[in-house]
């Protein structure tokens, strides 16, 4: 194993969120089916005994009755967040470390991987009263930038657009038209008429962040109404002068929430949709084919093989920090959804 593989193991963390059981889960006595073992382990479906139904003392007659066996599956990532964690655990887990690295120069990219309603968007937006990891880590970037204020001046320009149907749109500025990317030898990766806005404090995010969301890309489908069909890049550039020197370094944090991972068959889905759900697999299978060749050190990473991942080339690899977070429901109602969530995890983390 050469030292070059061993950086890049390094440089991957992957870490699986499991959101507390909805109302709907807990209605139709749905089963456990994640028992979080401990802050590193979780087992996927384990043996019935082990874990109880939502619905305390309701028996539930015959439910072993011609039912395969479990797979009791053991799973081991860099860090799970149980049931109780709260977006600040998540935060501490994930984020606040890259942190250091994008102040000594190094982009970094963070991940929300899942199944529609798997807890992607609440882990990476939040809410006023639980603030997701995006505005946690700004709060943090600002008090970084400020401890390094004497030998360094920022600025710091913020872009939000989304990746929908393999197409590039402004959630800034709202237009049909998509935008293009390009590669400039200067700033690597960029998108062409792109809204940069500049962003003073972690509030004003906040309500920036509001705002672009709401105009993402949605279709009512027939297995969820809010299936988010986009990839929503939320992109910080900084640009630091170092104040004796005069020399000036450009870094970037991309924080991305990725559309949901269910299938397009599961959807039900012809036409249209159809495009939309192999369009957006063609995004997710790439970026995960992108993180495996890097991982294992290959030499070739199909970056081109999607917008997604042309997008994101200068922020995985090399020295940059990459960050995935695999969110899941603790439900046997999202059974499939699970195990293909941590399958791609897993496959993320294995090195
Ligand atoms: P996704 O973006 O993956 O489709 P959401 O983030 O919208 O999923 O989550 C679906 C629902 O579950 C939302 O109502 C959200 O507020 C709630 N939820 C998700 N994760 C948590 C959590 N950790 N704690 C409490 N509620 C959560
Ligand atoms: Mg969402």
């Amino acid at each position: 194993r050469s030292g070059s593989t061993q950086n890049m193991a390094a440089n991957i963390k992957v870490v699986v969120r499991v959101r507390p059981p909805n109302p709907k889960e807990m209605e139709l006595n749905s089963r456990v089916v994640i028992d979080v073992v401990d802050d590193r382990m979780l087992v996927f479906d384990p043996k019935e005994e082990q874990l109880p139904f939502y619905h305390q003392g309701v028996q539930q007659p015959n439910r072993n009755f011609l039912k395969r066996p479990n797979k009791e599956l053991k799973f081991v990532f860099d860090n799970v967040c149980g049931v109780n964690s709260s977006n600040q655990d998540v935060f501490e887990t994930t984020t606040k470390d890259i942190l250091a690295s994008l102040m000594d120069g190094y982009n970094c990219s963070v991940f929300v991987y899942g199944a529609t309603g798997a807890g992607k968007t609440f882990t990476m937006i939040g809410t006023q009263e639980n603030p997701g990891i995006t505005y946690l880590t700004m709060e943090h970037l600002f008090y970084s930038m400020n401890s390094f204020e004497k030998e360094r001046e920022f600025d710091i320009s913020v872009s939000y657009i989304e990746v929908y149907n393999e197409n590039v749109f402004d959630l800034l500025k709202p237009s049909k038209t998509p935008l293009q990317l390009r590669e400039d030898n200067k700033y690597g990766v960029m998108v062409a008429g792109i809204t940069l806005k500049s962003i003073k404090t972690s509030e004003e995010l906040l309500s920036m962040l509001e705002s672009g969301n709401k105009n993402r890309t949605q279709h009512p489908t027939d297995a969820n109404a809010e299936s988010s069909r986009s990839h929503a890049v939320f992109q910080v550039y900084i640009t630091m002068r170092y104040r004796i020197s005069s020399q000036v370094r450009m870094v970037k944090l991309s924080m991305i929430d990725l559309a949901g991972s269910e299938r397009a068959s599961a959807t039900g889905c012809v036409g249209q949709r159809f495009k939309e759900g192999a369009n957006i697999n063609r995004s997710l299978l790439s970026l995960g084919n992108c993180i495996n060749k890097l991982a294992d050190g290959g030499s070739y990473v199909p970056y081109r093989d999607s917008k997604l991942t042309r997008l994101l080339k200068d922020s995985l690899g090399g020295n940059c920090k990459t960050v995935m977070i695999a969110n899941v429901s603790p439900s046997s109602l999202s059974y499939e959804d699970t195990y293909n969530t941590l399958k791609y995890a897993a496959r993320a983390n294995k090195i």
